[in-house]
């Protein structure tokens, strides 16, 4: 395939069947199962190094909340055989030696431009292929654009006033510096109490002379319980790997080793019912808590009595009252935003160097020259760490100009809320797929089970069109209207919406508030997208391009 030109030429165009945005584990795992077809293959990659997620989350605590047996790819049984994972769930750095080793083993990297951006992909209806700008000038043809440009990875500072004028240092938690960061005896503020900032408060409060956490909305913390891995349980898993892997994919979050509830909460005695939560309190992890019984997430009375126990834990851990208060979480059901796992977080509030500020009752006003500003005080900071999140899910999407000769814009069409068919296409943007997008149920489950099931389903695509000598396809508009109904219906029948979390894009001031991701369970996902294309791709249109008259 030719090569972008040296500097000061005009740029080659780079031709390829398949073009991918990203190199964490979504584009990772296509180059490798499309390159395996026998096709060009080239990721784009604004790091510089492999990773994704994991490559920029640094903050100190970052760690996986799904274990680790069960958060790895699964498609290469040698690969999961060898690996040893030292811990039950994995943190950044162990996580991320993992991705740097799959793409050794595999030869992954010779097909990533790393340190390139993807800025914009134009869809040429006459050619029936993308053209991709990226910011250091490279042109790139491709037949098919892979978008797996990850649903975390636009991280989100709030708008607050003065941040330019702040003296002191700033970080947010998914741009971590390389070289970490040492707090030893600063004044730091923590903003965001969602799964970085918990991961990160308890370790940077054992660092910093002193921590304010600024907590505008409490959040539901559960015991991780990490430990060092077992190794009989590791024995006991690794003897038939492949066995667990596909009874994970007959669960809704494709995590395996929980036996499915069978009973109501509200069937059971008050009594029983504590000793049930105090047993997965016990044993750490949040699907395990989520599934003590049937209808957690559907009911609100069996949802209250989960939320009153840990309530009740948090009252129990932290001394002082009016701070364990604060840190009770009262305004959306527990599990309907991402549940927190936590190693040793309410303990840290009893600590003389923690202080909590409820930016609720008292919001961030302004950042100053040497600390931050609400509504009554000021704080006086070496350091600000936003763990403010993410414009979570379209955000990576939108940031790229996608459009197509036919002029159809991607960002306009999602104006009022991402539209897709299966989270995998879009209605007027043929030959683009995106791996766990808006409409799939990608982040409600284990990631990597729902990169590899969408990545093997665009690979059996792209298998039966060039089967069939086809190079064309595209989702109707009444199949995408149906599945974007049926996404809506299936998140209605739960207590999610009732949450502002990022999965409605409640984080990001005016983004329209749609729930993004599918939440009926990744068993119920796969069996449908297996039937359509069982269907010969019910819902899509699968075309040749005719060729020009001479
Ligand atoms: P997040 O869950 O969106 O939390 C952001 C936090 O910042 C929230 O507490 C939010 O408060 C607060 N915030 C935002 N703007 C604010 C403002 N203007 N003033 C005060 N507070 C403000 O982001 P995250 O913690 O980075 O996590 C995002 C997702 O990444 C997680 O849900 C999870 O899926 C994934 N993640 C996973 C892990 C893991 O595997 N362990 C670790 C980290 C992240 P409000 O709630 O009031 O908006």
């Amino acid at each position: 395939m030719p090569d972008a030109a040296a500097p000061g030429s005009r740029p080659a165009t780079t031709q390829l069947d398949a073009l991918i945005v990203g190199a964490g584990l979504g584009g990772l795992y296509a180059i490798h199962r499309l390159r395996g077809m026998g096709m060009t293959v080239r990721a784009y990659e604004a790091g510089s190094d492999v990773g994704g997620t994991w490559f920029w989350n640094r903050y100190p605590g970052a760690r996986c909340d799904v274990e680790s047996l069960e958060y790895s790819y699964a498609f290469s049984d040698a690969l999961q055989q060898e690996w040893k994972w030292p811990e039950r769930y994995g943190t950044q750095p162990e996580i991320l030696r993992y991705i740097n080793h799959v793409a050794d083993r595999f030869d992954l990297r010779r097909d990533v431009r790393f340190n390139t951006r993807v800025t914009s992909a134009v869809f040429d209806a006459d050619a029936g292929e993308w053209t991709v700008l990226t910011d250091r000038g490279e042109v790139v043809r491709a037949r098919f654009c892979i978008m797996a440009c990850g649903n975390l990875s636009t991280p989100r500072l709030p708008d607050f006033k003065g941040l330019q004028s702040f003296k002191g240092a700033w970080y947010h938690s998914g741009l971590w510096p390389t070289e970490g960061v040492d707090f030893t005896g600063k004044r730091v503020g923590v903003i965001g109490t969602g799964s970085s900032g918990v991961q990160m408060i308890p370790i940077i409060a054992r660092q910093a002379k002193h921590l304010h956490v600024f907590q505008r909305t409490a959040n539901f913390i559960l015991p991780a319980r990490n430990a060092p891995m077992e190794e009989e349980r590791e024995r006991r898993h690794k003897a038939d790997y492949p066995a667990r892997r596909l009874a994970a994919y007959d669960t809704p979050f494709a995590i395996g080793g929980h036996p499915k509830p069978t009973r109501s909460a509200l069937e059971v005695s008050p009594e029983e019912r504590r000793a049930a939560y105090e047993a997965k309190w016990q044993e750490g992890g949040s699907i395990s808590f989520l599934y003590t019984y049937t209808d957690l997430l559907v009911n609100q009375a069996a949802n209250d009595t989960a939320a009153a126990f840990v309530r009740e834990k948090i009252r129990g851990i932290v001394k002082d009252q009016e701070v364990a208060r604060l840190l009770c979480p009262n305004d959306h059901p527990i599990g309907t935003k991402r549940l927190c796992l936590d190693t040793g977080y309410y303990e840290t509030f009893n600590r003389d160097n923690v202080t909590l500020v409820d930016v609720r009752s008292d919001p961030i006003a302004a950042v100053t020259e040497t600390g931050l500003r609400t509504g009554t005080a000021s704080f006086e900071l070496d350091a600000i760490v936003f763990a403010t999140g993410f414009d979570a899910i379209t955000g990576a999407l939108n940031e790229i100009d996608i459009r197509t000769t036919a002029g159809a814009v991607l960002k306009e069409k999602w104006q009022a809320g991402p539209l897709t068919y299966l989270g995998l296409m879009v209605a007027g943007f043929p030959n683009m797929f995106i791996i766990t997008g808006p409409g799939s149920p990608g982040v409600k489950t284990q990631m990597i089970a729902s990169i590899e099931q969408h990545t093997d389903w665009i690979a059996d695509c792209l298998g039966h069109l060039r089967a069939h000598g086809l190079d064309r396809i595209e989702p109707g508009e009444a199949a995408e209207a149906e599945w974007v109904q049926h996404v809506n219906d299936v998140a209605d029948s739960t207590l999610y919406p009732l949450a502002n979390s990022w999965y409605v894009g409640a984080n990001i001031p005016g983004k329209p508030r749609v729930f993004m991701p599918y939440v009926g369970g990744f068993d119920r996902y796969k069996r449908r997208c297996d039937a359509v294309a069982a269907n010969g791709y019910e819902g899509f249109t699968l075309t040749r391009r005719q060729p020009a008259m001479a």
